[in-house]
Parts: structure tokens; C-alpha cells; sequence
């Protein structure tokens, strides 16, 4: 048994789930779980519409994108009306819940609308891979995957999930080619109310499905040919990484590396799972692999580059030294407002934190704070990591800029940096 995983970019549109299909053909392995996430940037519109459902205004326009954005795909892959009777089954279903009054909770609410992409998503391609001749079934994942009810970022219930498994065995026999498709991201709680696993959770979700059903592999389809050494947004020459640890990568997502989420790797080391990352355009390639030994040899240096940061400093205004009650103080109140701290240093009299500049955030945490601590910052800061770093490159890296703050461990070097003027 192995796992696949498809982003949103790899069914963006007809000939993306066409590929996919020609991937699927390809794959040799008796059975397979294919993990899909809703098309191209449907979760970002679908967030739109749980809004303008929550704020009371009307989502007949919004609604109607999203249908004929789907609808459009399944012209163009020739599926006819007979076939897409359960696709508009979901979308009446999906109609008459908008007619309804949201939930209080609104990120209940916020569940409720966004899982629908990855369900009519899941349903269209389901229909497409079917036609193609694929011997191939639509699971819905909430009768498999259970979590708490904290909705938007809900925690699995690994035991209750565990007793679900047989649900998906099921439907593979031996001997006989199958393949299962299933949404990424969204779950069930306790109560029975659909949660999502938090933004990009679909791999999350893939390596928990791996996990349970002891997979050979989890491979990862991405839009590029693997993981490289940083984000070719932000750096000129980078290269292909053709193996890393479970240790590295787990490194690599804490400090911000967008490739994969932070979450995915833990179950696959628990199991030694072997990760492969690789590109749905070069599908023949072979991407990274993520593994337990992999990476003996001489590792290259990797770049994380997170700019739009906020460098906030906090002092007592009784020019006491930082001690154990403040950063008590401290740490409740970054926990209260829901800031993330990307970096912290602490000095005699002050304790010195690296954020995202989400200013709505930082304005509740100053507000908690204010009282009895002086809080400065510096806006338009960078963040940048280097792992297995050396001198010359981090004296490109900073030059003409101003080091704010600079740590260094024996391979990772973080700097908080500031274009000079
Ligand atoms: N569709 C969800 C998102 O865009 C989950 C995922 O793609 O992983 O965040
Ligand atoms: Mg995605």
C-alpha cells in the first residue's frame, strides 16, 4: 500500500486532473490511497463565501463561481450530465446549508463551508478518474478521521481514528488493483461537526492515512521537482535536494520552510515511512526523499527567508532584570493573543521577539502587556535562517543590510536583519 498526495495546484484545471490520471496509470502499486485537497484556490474563495455567510450578506455570486469554476472543469474533461448527478447532488446540499443560519461559533461555521471544497473537489476528480478507466473509489474521510472540536486547527484523536481504519482497508482486496480517493484536511469531532486540520493540513492528513495503514511510501506531488535548498522566490541559485532526514526536514518546517507542513513528518518517523517529494510536471524524476539515514554526506547549506517580520522588544518599566515571573508575563501574554514567536533572545533588561507582522495580534498583545512593560519595536524586519551555514555566504547574505539580532547554534545561524538606508 502506498499514499499520494495532491495539492490544490495539481487539479487546478482539466489538464492538471488529466495528469493526475496519467500518474495514477503509471503507478504500479497494487493499492493506493490518493490524498487531494480542493482545486487550485478554491479554499481561499470558499473563505469569502463563509464571510459573507457569517456577516449575513448574500453569496449567490460567490456561490455561482464556485460552481461553474468546477462545472467548467468537467465540460472540458467531456463528463456528461448522467455522470455529474452526484456532484450537483453536493451542490444543492452545499446551497441549502448557506440558506440555513450559520452556527454561532464562527469557525464551526468557517469548517462547515471551507470542507466543501475538498469534498466537491474530490467528487469531480473521483468522476474524471473514473471515466478514464481507473478502478477507483471516493471515501469520505469524516467517518475515518476524528479529532477534537477545536475547529480550524482541530487536534486528531489518534484512538478513535485507529478504530476507524478498517473503513479504508475495506475497500482493498488482494490481488486486485484498487485505488481509494479521499480529501485531504477536513475531519469529524466527537460531536459529529466536520474540522479542518488547519491551513495546507492535506499533508498532514496523507501521512496520518500512511501511518495508520502502515504505508511503504507517502509521496508528496508538488509544483516543483522536490525540495530545494531554499524559495526560488527569494534566492537566485538553488538546488535540487535529493535526500534528507526526518530530522533535518523537521528542522528545516520549524524554522518556516513552506514545503511541507510542519506536522507531516512526525507520524512518518514514528513508522519509518519514506517521504518523496516530486513534481506532478516531472513525475518521472526522482524529487527528494525523506528517510531516516538519508543525507549522510556533506549536507548543503539551506536557506529560510521570511520577510514582513516584527521585531519587538519588551522591558520592564521598573528597570528590573528579565527574570521567571516575566517572562511568565511574557509568554501568557503572547499565548493570549495568538502571536507566534518566530525567534526570542533574552538580555539582562530586555526579552526580544521576531513575529509576522500581523499588526491586529501584535495590538492585542501590547494591550495585555502595556501596564508594566515598555514595548518597542522595528517594523520591515527579515528573518533568515541558514542551516549548515558558512562564513562567505552569510556575508552576501547581509550585506548592505543592518544585523538587528544574530544567533548562532553549531548549523543553524538565524540573523534579524534591516535594509540600511
Ligand atoms: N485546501 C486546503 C488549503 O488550501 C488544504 C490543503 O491544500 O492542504 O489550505
Ligand atoms: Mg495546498
Amino acid at each position: 500500500m502506498i499514499v499520494y498526495k495532491f495539492g490544490g495546484a495539481s487539479v487546478r484545471n482539466a489538464d492538471a486532473i488529466r495528469n493526475v490520471a496519467s500518474i495514477l496509470k503509471s503507478c504500479e502499486a497494487e493499492h493506493l490511497v490518493v490524498v487531494q485537497s480542493a482545486l487550485g484556490k478554491m479554499t481561499n474563495h470558499l473563505e469569502t463565501i463563509w464571510k459573507e455567510w457569517i456577516e449575513g450578506e448574500k453569496t449567490d455570486s460567490s456561490l455561482e463561481h464556485f460552481k461553474n469554476y468546477h462545472l467548467s472543469i468537467a465540460k472540458e474533461l467531456k463528463l456528461n450530465d448522467v455522470c455529474l448527478v452526484p456532484l450537483q447532488a453536493m451542490f444543492s446540499d452545499f446551497e441549502k446549508m448557506l440558506q440555513a443560519t450559520p452556527p454561532r461559533d464562527s469557525d464551526q461555521a468557517y469548517d462547515q463551508i471551507v470542507s466543501w471544497g475538498e469534498l466537491i473537489g474530490t467528487c469531480l476528480v473521483h468522476l474524471a478518474l473514473e471515466s478514464e478507466g481507473l478502478p477507483i473509489e471516493w471515501v469520505d474521510i469524516r467517518h475515518v478521521l476524528r479529532t477534537d472540536s477545536t475547529h480550524r486547527a482541530a487536534e486528531l484523536d489518534w484512538e478513535r481514528t485507529r478504530k476507524q481504519t478498517d473503513i479504508l482497508k475495506s475497500h482493498f482486496e488482494k490481488g486486485q488493483r484498487n485505488i481509494v480517493l479521499t480529501q485531504g484536511f477536513i475531519a469529524e469531532s466527537t460531536f459529529g461537526n466536520t474540522t479542518t486540520l488547519g491551513r495546507e493540513g492535506s499533508d498532514y492528513s496523507a501521512a496520518i492515512l500512511a501511518y495508520l495503514l502502515d504505508a511503504q511510501s507517502l509521496t508528496i506531488w508538488k509544483d516543483v521537482p522536490g525540495m530545494l535548498n531554499a524559495d526560488p522566490k527569494w534566492f537566485n541559485h538553488t538546488v535540487m535536494i535529493p535526500s534528507l532526514s526526518y530530522k533535518e526536514a523537521i528542522e528545516l518546517s520549524y524554522y518556516g520552510a513552506s514545503v511541507i507542513h510542519p506536522k507531516t513528518i512526525k507520524p512518518l518517523q514514528n513508522k519509518s515511512i519514506p517521504l518523496f517529494v516530486k513534481g506532478f510536471l516531472s513525475p518521472t524524476e526522482k524529487g527528494t526523499e525523506i528517510s531516516e539515514n538519508a543525507m549522510a554526506e556533506q549536507p548543503v547549506p539551506m536557506y529560510i527567508f521570511k520577510p514582513k517580520q516584527i521585531l519587538i522588544s519588551i522591558s520592564p518599566r521598573d528597570f528590573s532584570f528579565i527574570v521567571e515571573s516575566n517572562l511568565r508575563d511574557i509568554f501568557e501574554a503572547f499565548a493570549l493573543s495568538g502571536l507566534t514567536i518566530n525567534l526570542m533572545q533574552n538580555s539582562a533588561i530586555s526579552f526580544s521577539v521576531c513575529v509576522n507582522e500581523d499588526m491586529e495580534r501584535i495590538s492585542r498583545f501590547i494591550d495585555l502587556m502595556s501596564s508594566n512593560y515598555a514595548i518597542r519595536y522595528n517594523q520591515e524586519v527579515e528573518l533568515l535562517t541558514i542551516r549548515h551555514f558558512d562564513e562567505n555566504t552569510v556575508r552576501q547574505l547581509a550585506q548592505g543590510k543592518e544585523v538587528l539580532l544574530e544567533q548562532r547554534s553549531r548549523h543553524t545561524l538565524r540573523m534579524v536583519l534591516r535594509k540600511k538606508v
